[in-house]
């Protein structure tokens, strides 16, 4: 075991060796380090991934609702001693090969993680991280861009503005976060949890840089700061740098007082609370219970499985709250928090008036005691252990150290080690025996924790249509008053004020400080690109790609049915029959127990559609994609499973239908206001092709407006199921199909022969054409929407992949989301982001921008940042770091299943290795004129570009819509 990990010391650059775990369960070796002078505790988990991850964490337990945390998380990364600049963050982000990059704020800690597969580069973001978070400047103008600050608007008046503000207010927008909110705050009567810690818009103002200064000084400590490691690098370097570069100047403090908990209710208690919401909603219930310590790791694997067993997909309660029709679907606050001290279960339901709501608990109450007198279904439990079992053999790539990290911090952060914090297969393995040994342990959770706890809240959320108005009226109203009592003297301030955030936003850094940065050279970049040993095998009995590999005895499947005879209305349906396929049972299994069987078999089963224009002559390709993983000694069962599932679909369920139909058309019309940029950027790009046509019909505003007009009506619903039906007949047919396996070899051969029989499972279609789509034609360019800020996008042509020019753009793009733009939309004019994306395929480029407070000024910044890049030419360090930037998602570390499906899919799409490899070498060959060029070209397409708008429904009526041709 020993030989896979570097050498041990007891001692390191002043740091003790405490505790060495072997952890089988990953694959590696933990290792438990302490700082002797400064108690700074560091734990390294070595493994065999070569996705390196850094994280600092701290225990910052807000006070109150400012939202302190999270504006000191933002303000950390602009500046510290070493790294002068204004913003290291977006220096790193523009320039560096990072495979993650962020910082994050909970309700009790503050997460900085970077992640590399380049041993210097990751050195590189570990040093900026560890100098940003414990030598931050926290100049006085940064704190008023990132959190909050008055400026003078055109007329005079005072107006806020502020980056975390805007962030916040977004956040505010959206009825799922404030009924999340509204339940949190109910069970918490005190202590940290009482609060926001990403702020209230209202508190927000309250916070002063004096106070941000202080909570940095009282939290960002080595002696309450926890370091993970995890990857294949050993942990001498990072050691080293934190011993010699920052922990010098600090002498170890005292423990930091215990974590408070919530003192315990005798009594349910009623929250009353609106959201943002139109008048004919119902309304939304929610009850919730504090349940137990995290840190009893038993109970809470216990509650876990409990969870997934009453609301997870075909769940006991779920389902029989749907059965009831007391409302219409989940609410999404439903689950088991577990990024809390104390681990609060939730069930909520959309659609249920607040006048139901004493009648709803009662029926939830009843439920429960049901299945705590009479127990829970042992198949059911037993498949949903199964499915945590198959996550846990499982190789994956990409992101394992976040997701490492994210499951130790639950409770390493509050004094577990961070072995007890990561393993799961001993637990799992307990509740098993217990299980097989017939005790009611989920019985005894069930009654202590649900039914016989009465520390729960009901909360009741009416829908106000007003709330916003109100909302932004008070502010008006204060803010007039604000700039009434004013003094000269005040009046002044604020004027220097504006002017040094002005500065600091304008004036570049000096180029000392810019050089204080640690770089890398083209020279870093792999120069081969990743390219998986996987080909196309067999033309029986339609074409397979076969990848074949070690996968850990877990085998992969994925089917593409041809789609290029479906017309635009079939496409409208599609993502309704997809969200059934796996869902709506079969006529031998209701969807339940459908779904236990799933996670009984298999790893997991799903389908998508994609429309797509490849490169060079092929016709478009239009699928759908079914994709299914099982244990290798499942194969049999599993494709038994789904052969039956996809021969006897129960389409005449029409309850069930209905019931999906709601969820599905509730969870759309929540997902407008926190995915407004998708919505917006899938339309304005929607009229340039067939395929992104067919991507705005699925995923887009017009998806989402075909939801919202169908018929509910019991004829309605029968016509979907026939419309439904029928769509299964046309699309279920191998002709023209291809497939992929993914496994090592006897997997693939059986998998393989299984799919022998598959022609005869379904009906011979006959050959079709592809459909032919009309024009994309809309005149609307913009569309109202309930949020307090907007999303605005355009999209021009540009080129495609192996096109001259091509890697230039690429590079433009990632200059101008992290250039220009990110100055002009997000410093200035105070958005949560801006975003360009460009499609490869399509030969797109799309500028979008997010929880947007500004329109106009928007698009005259996309223009503008083209004709910057136009006219200031780039110096050679400033090309090579976007380079290096532009090309680091490229490197994300893929598992195998992703590496055997990508293939098939650039095989199919004409991406070939030769391309992929002349793209790598033509980014690392780019010259400054190839870039003013590129900025050239797009803005000579400017006037074939479309733009689309998503605007606040208060927003300032005043603005005419944008005179641009509709495409
Ligand atoms: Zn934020």
């Amino acid at each position: 075991m020993s030989e896979k990990f570097s050498r041990l010391s007891s001692q390191l650059y002043g740091f003790s060796c405490k505790a060495v775990d072997e952890l089988s369960e990953f694959n590696g070796r933990g290792v438990l380090y302490v700082h002797e002078k400064t108690g700074l505790t560091v734990y390294h988990l070595e493994t065999a991934d070569p996705e390196n991850l850094a994280s600092f964490v701290f225990r910052t337990l807000p006070e109150d609702d400012t939202g302190v945390a999270h504006i000191l998380e933002h303000t950390v990364l602009c500046g510290s001693q070493k790294y002068p600049t204004k913003d290291p963050f977006l220096y790193l982000a523009k320039s560096s090969l990072n495979t993650f990059l962020n910082a994050m704020t909970y309700p009790d800690k503050t997460v900085y993680p970077v992640a590399s597969v380049v041993p210097k580069d990751f050195y590189n973001l570990f040093r900026v991280y560890a100098d940003a978070v414990f030598f931050p400047l926290l100049k006085p103008a940064a704190f008023r861009q990132e959190g909050h600050r008055l400026e003078w608007d055109h007329q005079g008046g005072l107006q806020r503005s502020g980056v975390v503000l805007n962030e916040m207010k977004g956040n505010y927008s959206s009825p799922e976060s404030v009924i999340y909110d509204a339940v949190q705050r109910s069970l918490f009567d005190e202590g940290p949890y009482h609060f926001d810690s990403g702020g209230d818009p209202h508190a927000i103002p309250d916070i002063t840089h004096e106070g941000l200064v202080k909570f940095h000084q009282k939290h960002y400590h080595p002696s309450y700061c926890l370091v993970f490691l995890y990857g294949n690098l050993p942990v001498r370097q990072a050691l080293k740098i934190l011993s010699r570069e920052v922990l010098p100047s600090f002498q170890i403090r005292p423990l930091p007082e215990p974590f408070p908990l919530q003192k315990r209710r005798q009594e349910r208690r009623i929250v009353e609370t609106v959201y943002p919401g139109s008048e004919e909603e119902p309304g939304t219930v929610a009850l919730a219970w504090l349940t137990e310590d995290i840190l009893d790791f038993q109970t809470i694997l216990v509650l876990e499985v409990l969870t997934e067993a009453l609301l997870g997909d075909g769940g006991l309660l779920q389902k029989a709250l749907l059965e009831a029709g007391l409302g219409e679907d989940l609410s999404p606050v439903s689950g088991l928090e577990t990024d809390l001290r104390e681990v609060v279960f939730s069930v909520g339901m959309r659609g249920v008036p607040a006048e139901q709501a004493t009648q709803w608990e009662a029926f939830v109450l009843d439920q429960l005691s049901v299945w705590a007198h009479e127990g829970l279904p042992q198949e059911l439990l037993e498949a949903v252990i199964a499915s945590y079992e198959f996550s846990l053999r499982e190789l994956r790539a990409g992101g394992m150290g976040l997701r490492y990290l994210r499951r130790l911090m639950r409770t390493w952060l509050h004094g577990a080690s961070p072995r007890d914090s990561l393993i799961i297969a001993e637990r799992l393995q307990l509740l098993k025996d217990q299980l097989s040994q017939g005790l009611p342990v989920f019985q005894q959770v069930l009654k202590k924790y649900l039914l016989e706890n009465p520390h729960r809240t009901l909360v009741i959320c009416r829908p106000d249509p007003a709330v916003f108005q109100q909302d932004e009226e008070l502010e008006k109203e204060q803010l007039a008053e604000l700039r009434m009592k004013l003094t000269e003297a005040e009046i002044e301030q604020l004027k220097i004020e504006q002017e040094e955030v002005r500065q600091f936003q304008e004036l570049p850094d000096s180029p000392q400080a810019v050089a204080t940065l640690p770089s890398l050279t083209l020279r870093d970049i792999p120069r081969k690109v990743d390219i998986p040993v996987s080909s196309w095998e067999t033309q029986q009995p339609f074409p397979f790609w076969v990848h074949e590999t070690f996968t850990n005895e877990i085998a992969y499947a994925d089917v593409g049915f041809d789609l290029s005879h479906l017309t635009p209305d079939d496409w409208l349906v599609l993502p309704f029959w997809l969200r059934c396929l796996d869902s709506l049972g079969t006529k031998e299994l209701s969807y339940d127990l459908l779904a236990r069987q799933l996670a009984l078999h298999t790893g997991g089963f799903s389908a998508r559609a994609t429309a797509d224009r490849p490169l060079g002559h092929r016709p478009e390709e239009r699928r759908l994609w079914m994709r299914f993983r099982m244990l290798d000694e499942k194969i049999e069962n599993a494709f038994d499973l789904i052969e039956t599932l996809l021969k006897t679909l129960a389409w005449q369920n029409e309850s069930r239908l209905k019931e999906l139909l709601l969820e599905m058309v509730n969870d759309w019309n929540s997902s407008l206001v926190p995915r407004g940029h998708v919505f917006a950027s899938y339309r304005s790009a929607a009229g340039f092709s067939p395929s992104t046509q067919i991507t705005e019909l699925t995923g887009g505003l017009s998806q989402l407006d075909f939801l919202n007009t169908l018929d509910l009506t019991p004829p309605g619903v029968s016509r979907l199921s026939q419309q439904c039906e029928n769509l299964t007949q046309r699309i279920l047919s191998t002709s023209q199909a291809v497939g992929g396996v993914t496994g090592n070899r006897n997997a693939i051969n059986r998998m393989l022969k299984r799919f022998q029989s598959w022609p005869e499972l379904f009906s011979e279609r006959h050959l079709s054409n592809l459909v032919e789509f009309p024009h994309f034609s809309s005149v609307q360019t913009r569309r109202n929407i309930p949020s307090t800020v907007g999303f605005h996008s355009l999209t021009l042509p540009a080129s495609r992949l192996g096109e001259v020019g091509h890697e230039a753009e690429l590079v433009l793009g990632h200059l101008l989301q992290t250039g220009v733009l990110w100055e002009e939309i997000r410093m200035k004019g105070g958005a949560y982001g801006v975003f360009a994306s460009q499609s490869s395929l399509e030969g797109l480029i799309t500028l979008a921008t997010f929880r947007d407070p500004r329109e106009q000024e928007s698009f005259a910044a996309f223009r503008y940042g083209l004709e910057f890049y136009r006219d200031h030419p780039l110096e050679q360090q400033d090309l090579s770091n976007a380079i290096l930037g532009a090309i680091s998602g490229d490197l994300t570390p893929r598992s195998p299943s992703e590496r055997g499906f990508l293939g098939l899919q650039r095989s199919l799409l004409g991406i070939t290795d030769g391309l992929r490899q002349q793209k790598r070498d033509r980014m690392k060959d780019l010259k400054p004129k190839d870039i003013r060029k590129a900025a050239e070209r797009l803005i000579a397409s400017w006037d074939q570009g479309a733009k689309f708008s998503l605007v606040p429904q208060t927003g300032d009526k005043g603005v005419p819509p944008v005179e641009v041709q509709a495409r």
